[in-house]
């Protein structure tokens, strides 16, 4: 194993699990991430492998990992896999596996035609094109018609990255159909949107308007200087009644804003419960210098803020 410091192993961890749930594009960017700090780990570079869906960097990968660690059975094995499919099938076995198998799972093998397009990229058009029943759906039940091969052939084209036009995809955004890149690309359970279209969502979930960011602050600032001044005085019982605090002011919050969510509104109110917990405390931490009582401070600031927080999402 190569050495690792703790960070390292910790964001391989979480890297891992991401890459188990499925979440590909989001654990290659872990696994880069990792990379780009430890480039000499080839378990990275192994996970990397594991995710990325074009053949050339999966080999390349796995090269790097057997570069580092030369006896390393995963990175062997990989490659040899690999290179057995990289043996030139005609380019229609490989559109006949696909119309037979709409649902081509991640490990069920990334065969490449003599083009050297892997299948699941097909899968990936497959997947943007799905819900809005256009002719391109390719491995769904569309009729069979003569322009089959055609269709096919425009769906595998390569695009480029509406955000980033010097990246390379074959995904596009199963809303609006720009194409985007693997990084912009955000899976949704609907299939893969692009970063736009994901924040007009959200512009219908939050409805807050103005005048309730004001009446938020209105109420919060209040009662958050109240609660910080309280938990100096009560002391010890800060530690059982701090998250109820925060989670009364955080239901009033949410009350005055008229049960409308605002962006950013939930970090907003954090924050006034930090100002609220830290301004009863600043004569005691200027003139007292280190004491007891700012304790009670802190643990307030702690568990007033997450609780208010989350009763704001
Ligand atoms: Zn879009
Ligand atoms: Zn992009």
């Amino acid at each position: 194993m190569t050495e690792s410091t703790p960070r390292i192993r910790s964001l391989l961890r979480q890297a891992d699990r991401v890459a188990e749930s499925g979440k590909r594009s989001a654990a290659e960017n872990l696994y880069r991430q990792i990379i780009e700090e430890a480039p000499d780990n080839a378990s990275a570079w192994i996970g990397l492998a594991s995710v990325v869906r074009d053949p050339a960097e999966q080999e390349n990968a796995y090269e790097r990992a057997l570069e580092i660690e030369p006896d390393n059975l995963e990175a062997q094995k990989g490659l040899d896999q690999i290179q057995e499919e990289q043996i030139p099938d005609p380019v229609k076995d490989g559109l006949e596996e696909a119309e037979q198998a709409p649902s081509l799972s991640d490990n069920s093998g990334e065969k490449v035609g003599t083009t050297s397009r892997p299948i699941p990229e097909i899968y990936d058009t497959d997947l943007s094109f799905g819900s809005d029943g256009d002719s391109l759906v390719i491995g769904g039940t569309s009729p069979v018609h003569d322009h089959t091969h055609l269709e096919v052939t425009e769906g595998t084209e390569v695009l480029f990255c509406a955000n980033h036009p010097s990246r390379q995809t074959h995904l596009r955004c199963n809303k609006c159909g720009k194409p985007i890149c693997s990084s912009c690309a955000q899976p949704t359970p609907v299939g893969y949107r692009c970063p736009q279209c994901i924040r007009e969502h959200q512009d219908i979930y939050y409805t807050a308007r103005p005048l309730d960011y004001l009446l938020v602050i209105l109420v919060t600032v209040p009662l958050s200087l109240l609660g910080g001044w309280l938990a100096m005085r009560i002391g010890f019982f800060t530690i059982f009644l701090g998250a109820g605090a925060g989670t009364l002011i955080g239901r009033i919050a949410f009350w005055a804003a008229r049960r409308r969510r605002g962006r950013g509104m939930p970090q907003l109110v954090a924050a006034i419960v930090v100002i609220g917990g830290i301004l009863p405390a600043l004569p005691l931490l200027i003139f007292g210098g280190i004491n007891f009582g700012l304790l009670w401070s802190g643990v307030y600031i702690f568990t007033a803020t997450g609780a208010a927080y989350y009763q704001m999402r």
